[in-house]
């Protein structure tokens, strides 16, 4: 069982693995051995602090360079032109 702050860590790292690529979070979670992370609320809400993925390219980039477009979706610097 891991911690609200264990769970954190292991979002900033694979955040910073995620930053500026296209890698599925589904798999990555399983190469690292924590599937069952990707429905966890602690975790997501700490990697999407850190990163989200643009609905319009898939690219992984940082949150603060997000905005939501007209249905809430994250999208990057670059898609909205
Ligand atoms: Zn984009």
């Amino acid at each position: 069982m891991l911690t609200a702050d264990v769970k954190g860590k292991i979002a900033r790292d694979l955040a910073e693995r995620l930053n500026g690529t296209t890698l599925n979070l589904t798999y990555e979670l399983e190469e690292i051995g924590l599937p069952e992370l990707e429905g966890d609320a602690d975790f997501c809400y700490a990697l999407d602090n850190e990163v989200e993925r643009c609905v319009v390219c898939d690219w992984w980039c940082e949150t603060s360079e997000m905005e939501p477009d007209d249905s809430d979706q994250p999208v990057c610097e670059d898609c909205r032109g």
